[in-house]
């Protein structure tokens, strides 16, 4: 199914977890740019170099930058599958930027979602998480620890990691500039008739189970 998709929401609102479900359920490619920018700054190349010091202030790297790396990898043979955009865009001027590139393209979003969970929650679902080194699986301090403490439950790796940007401190910043930056963008997709609303406090499952309504149209929200 060829979909076009939006998932909006706080940091570690779930936002990365349910992109990778729908991707595999839809055959759809998620396009993170998080991901990309700490690939790119794993590689240490200019845009890694640029980057690094805004992530891990938990501010947001320029638009300039962002739209670039997405404007070419939608170009990608794999994005005509259809994507889930996943922490993009995360301003206004992202939005309208994404919305001339899809039109030069014949294409439009089909929904952007917005995964809503209270600040309050925020701060402990982000300093507990981390991830398989070896295949990404996701996992919680709390909420989620692997069956056999140490081993990952998909793969066995046995190396996980910790984001940078993943502390108390950080949070803070990343919450504001969500608020201040990110949620402006709202009523953007709200005018085209595209936003719908998911309580992002529910058991991940029952999260992607409103998630695969809206997709496949059976909600309105
Ligand atoms: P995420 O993995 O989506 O939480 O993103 C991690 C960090 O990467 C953010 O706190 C920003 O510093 C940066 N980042 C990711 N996506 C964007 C974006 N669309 N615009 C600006 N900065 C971004």
């Amino acid at each position: 199914m060829s979909k076009h998709l939006i998932l909006l929401g706080p940091p570690g609102g779930g936002k990365g977890t349910q992109a990778k479900k729908l991707q595999e359920d839809y055959g759809l490619v998620q396009l993170s740019t998080g991901d990309m920018l700490r690939a790119a700054v794993a590689s240490g190349s200019e845009i890694g170099k640029k980057a690094k010091a805004v992530m891990e202030a938990g501010q947001l790297v320029s638009d300039d930058i962002v739209i670039g790396i997405i404007d070419e990898r939608i170009k990608q043979p794999d994005a005509k599958k259809g994507f889930i955009l996943d922490g993009f865009p995360r301003t206004v001027a992202q939005a309208e930027a994404l919305d001339k590139m899809l039109t030069a393209r014949g294409l439009k979003i089909d929904a952007a979602i917005e995964i809503r969970v209270p600040d309050s929650m925020i701060v402990e679902r982000i300093t507990g998480r981390f991830t398989c080194g070896k295949c990404g699986a996701g996992y919680h301090d709390s909420f989620q620890r692997p069956k056999v403490d140490g081993t990952c439950d998909s793969c066995g790796g046995r190396e996980f990691i910790r984001r940078a940007d993943d502390n108390a401190a950080t949070v803070q910043q990343r919450l504001d500039a969500y608020h201040a930056q990110t949620a402006p963008i709202l009523p953007f997709y709200e005018k085209k008739g595209c936003l719908r609303l998911v309580d992002g406090t529910l058991p991940i499952d029952q999260v992607t189970g409103h998630l695969k309504n809206i997709v496949e149209g059976k909600a309105v929200s």
